[in-house]
């Protein structure tokens, strides 16, 4: 831990921390939504609609590093323990019954759309606090939400064209 680096983010540092482990949950329950979601799918345009997955997969990952490293740079921890994942999550965990590839992108449609409103929400809070730093991080994050978003919806609409 850097010390001035953290003492920047203020007083609101541990409310930020908070939160970005909230976040962090999430993005490990959407990885692993999307990465078994990849392996089980089934149905019209299964290539496409796994390699998207398999993408959006890699990207959540990133985001749990970037905000597992932020984390400790404020001087807190990041969750240790799988357990707490679902107990903390915000968006929670959908777990991919029905194999068919629109069942799939519908539930990841809603956890990219629960992402977004998180995220959004978080910049509204660390904006008060006056974290330039996780500000920019969380608002990075939330450009890839709204375009994870798009690119189902879009599959979505194209296989429905069919
Ligand atoms: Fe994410
Ligand atoms: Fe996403
Ligand atoms: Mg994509």
């Amino acid at each position: 831990m850097g010390t001035v680096g953290a003492q920047i983010a203020g007083s609101g540092a541990k409310e930020i921390i908070d939160m970005m482990n909230k976040a962090l949950a999430d993005e490990w329950l959407a990885y692993y939504q999307y990465w078994v979601g990849a392996l089980v799918a089934k149905g019209p345009m299964r290539p496409n609609v796994q390699e998207e997955l398999k993408e959006h997969a890699n990207d959540e990952l990133k985001h749990a590093g970037m905000l597992a490293e932020r984390i400790i740079q404020l001087g807190g921890t990041p969750i240790i323990n799988p357990a707490e994942w679902t107990k903390k999550s915000n968006c929670g965990y959908d777990e991919p019954k029905d194999p068919h590839v629109l069942k799939l992108l519908a539930q990841n449609i809603k956890g990219e759309q629960c992402a977004i409103n998180i995220y959004n929400n978080m910049l509204k809070k660390i904006m008060v606090e006056k974290d330039p730093v996780t500000f920019h991080l969380i608002r990075k994050i939330l450009e890839d939400e709204i375009e994870h978003e798009q690119d189902l919806q879009d599959l979505e609409e194209d296989i429905k064209m069919k």
